[in-house]
């Protein structure tokens, strides 16, 4: 696995889940990291902890300088992680008009402008990476998921069209499609079915390792995308997913 010694890495949603997993990931591995979150309050050492909302610009832009400036690297960035994001469940019947705004804002427009805060000092990186966290809902066809996966969608596409327009300047962008991931978000919607321990076996009986996709999984794969080792893959999107999509 790779060595992020010397190199700063700024993670979105990295206070709970595949977010926090990653960022713990990349710091053990020796990079200095920082994390934006709404609620930052769960972060420790040696993580650093900022907080933004992704749906606000000016609290991004002053979060991501704030992050920088801590991370020490004289204005420069190598790694940036795209995570945070919501969820939406239903039909296209069953979201207004303002779940579809607030999902995609979070999800689509969150990552835009958080990397366009992030890009100046990217380009100052030698190993610059982007990784998107996507899902396999962005091509999977998953029933009572319409919002959630016309953003995910959005997200691939933006990947893809990122990984285009930066290349050239030595910016690598990729993205996970995660599965079922094991994280507190998926906690919540089991709590909240009538039997959460009877919606769990389903859900694992539907996987077919049998089990749910851990963080720490989808965070080695972040860290995959993130480290020089994947250093001339750029606009890919790779499968955490236990075999979800390819068996
Ligand atoms: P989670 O709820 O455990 O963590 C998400 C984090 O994002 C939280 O810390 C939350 O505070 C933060 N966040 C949410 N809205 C924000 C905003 N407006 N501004 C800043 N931070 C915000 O969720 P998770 O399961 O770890 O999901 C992380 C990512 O992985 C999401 O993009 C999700 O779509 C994706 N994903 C999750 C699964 C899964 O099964 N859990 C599967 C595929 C993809």
């Amino acid at each position: 696995m790779s060595d992020f010694e010397g190199l700063r890495a700024l993670v979105t949603g990295g206070a709970s889940g595949i977010g926090r997993a990653t960022a713990e990931l990349l710091a053990a591995r020796g990079a200095r990291v920082a994390v934006l979150d709404l609620d930052p309050s769960s972060v420790e050492e040696p993580l650093l902890g900022y907080r933004a909302d992704v749906t606000d610009d000016t609290s991004v832009r002053e979060a991501v300088a704030a992050a920088v400036a801590g991370l020490g690297g004289h204005d420069v960035l190598d790694v940036l992680v795209n995570n945070a994001g919501i969820g939406a469940q239903g039909t296209v019947e069953d979201n207004d008009d303002e779940q579809w705004h607030r999902v995609l804002d979070v999800n689509v427009v969150g990552m835009a402008r958080v990397t366009r805060a992030a890009l100046p000092h990217l380009r100052q990186s030698a190993h610059a990476a982007i990784v998107n966290t996507c899902s396999i809902a962005a091509t999977a066809g998953l029933p009572q998921r319409a919002l959630y996966s016309a953003s995910k969608g959005a997200v691939l596409s933006l990947t893809l069209a990122m990984a285009a327009d930066h290349v050239r300047e030595g910016i690598r962008v990729n993205c996970v499609n995660p599965g079922t991931v094991d994280t507190p978000w998926v906690g919540r919607l089991l709590d909240a079915a009538a039997d959460p321990a009877a919606e769990r076996a389903a859900l694992e009986a539907r996987q077919p390792t049998g089990r749910l996709v851990s963080s720490a999984e989808v965070a080695g794969a972040i860290a995959y995308l993130a480290s020089p080792l994947s250093g001339a893959t750029t606009g890919m999107a790779l499968a955490v997913d236990g075999g979800m999509q390819g068996l």
